[in-house]
């Protein structure tokens, strides 16, 4: 089987993931724009974080054989510091219409705070213009109130819903996302209530259509690997593997290619990875043998 992971932020993981996740069969990514664990205090930052995923770490993945793509936006925490966000959404237009972008996100809210009301109607006006697909963060308190409020605010800048892919969902608001007619992703933390058991239950009792799941791997408890062990625990539990394909890969790829990004014949062959390449003169190799593919005919 193969896998999209449509919400991972691989520069918090190590090349030994990108390998356990190629090796897995993750074919593809989504490296969604977040903050860092720490407020950042210039724009600056901004700018190196946003090159680095469109640059970077794009060229990292390739040397494992996955395609990597991201979303462009302001959180909802930095979204409180107002002088500093007025400057992160005029950087907007210059990386969120670059190659490989396939979302405004993740944006949502946080604390529900004016200022965050404020900036992500900024962005979803952004993403209508652009017709750009919009990836909204869920706060993890007060989520159902946060989700319903996303969805209004959706509706009322005439966000398309199936533009519109909500994550971080659980029991309490999947019936709110998918009622709403947008996506409903799902993020699998290990130990923890919304864990790979309970999405099986959340497949069975509302079918795989506009479900999605992903990782939210980052630099905290998680795992990158979380969306083939769910797929693996859903075949176990009886579900039908085009269901398990539809939450664990084709969703996401429907999802996000509306954004006119995603290759999805190139997604489909067979990877070539090349590591003698370079990126600015710097490889992901320390001295190790490159792996260099034979380009195979599909
Ligand atoms: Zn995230």
């Amino acid at each position: 089987m193969r896998f999209f992971d449509p919400h991972i932020h691989m520069s918090s993981r190590t090349t030994d993931d990108y390998q356990a996740m190629a090796d897995a069969g993750i074919r593809a990514v989504i490296e969604p724009a977040f903050w860092l664990g720490q407020p950042r205090t210039e724009v600056g930052s901004f700018i190196d974080y946003f090159s680095s995923l469109v640059g970077w770490e794009r060229f990292r993945a390739s040397q494992f054989g996955i395609a990597h793509f991201c979303t462009i936006g302001l959180n909802s925490k930095e979204a409180n510091n107002e002088a500093l966000a007025e400057q992160v959404l005029e950087l907007m237009p210059r990386f969120a219409l670059k190659e490989g972008v396939v979302a405004v996100g993740e944006i949502g809210y946080d604390e529900i705070t004016k200022a965050e009301d404020r900036v992500l109607e900024w962005q979803m006006n952004f993403a209508n213009e652009h017709e750009l697909p919009v990836m909204v963060h869920s706060p993890h308190r007060d989520k159902k109130r946060g989700i319903v409020r996303t969805l209004d605010l959706a509706k009322a800048t005439g966000v398309p819903m199936e533009m519109l892919i909500m994550d971080h969902n659980n029991e309490e608001t999947v019936e709110d996302s998918l009622n709403a007619g947008a996506w409903a992703a799902f993020t699998i933390y290990p130990h923890t209530k919304m864990g790979s058991e309970r999405m099986v239950e959340v497949v069975k009792k509302y079918g795989p259509e506009r479900i999605i799941v992903d990782s939210s791997a980052d630099w905290g408890v998680s795992d990158p690997l979380s969306v083939p062990k769910t797929a693996k625990l859903m075949l176990e539990a009886g579900i039908d593997p085009k269901a398990v394909e539809l939450v664990t890969w084709q969703n996401a790829l429907d999802a996000y290619s509306q954004s006119g990004q995603i290759d999805t014949e190139a997604l489909l062959s067979t990877p070539v990875i090349d590591q003698s390449q370079l990126f600015l003169e710097n490889s992901v190799l320390r001295g190790q043998e490159p792996r260099v593919d034979e380009a195979v005919p599909n």
